[in-house]
């Protein structure tokens, strides 16, 4: 798996955390809403173990940031990613 393709991963995670947990608040049985919340949090951090363990540059294995978009050279060692 390359960078960018962890990055998608990571937002689509983010994302689907979100709508599954906001779903969840909305959810008028307390249990119900606390297992779907529980689900959201999973997904959340699913999402930021992909990344941290694939957005990374592939030469020299420097993490890369999380935010925002893939930079085109490495921070770390300046080759193309
Ligand atoms: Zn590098």
């Amino acid at each position: 798996m390359d960078h960018r393709k962890a990055r998608k991963i990571f937002w689509i995670c983010w994302l689907l955390a979100s709508v599954v947990m906001v779903l969840g608040a909305i959810l008028p049985d307390e249990k119900m809403q606390k297992a779907v919340i529980t689900i959201g949090i999973i997904i959340f951090i699913l999402g930021g173990v992909i990344a941290i363990c694939f957005m990374r540059c592939p030469y020299c294995r420097g993490s890369l940031n999380l935010r925002g978009f893939s930079p085109d050279y490495c921070p770390y060692c300046g080759k193309k990613i």
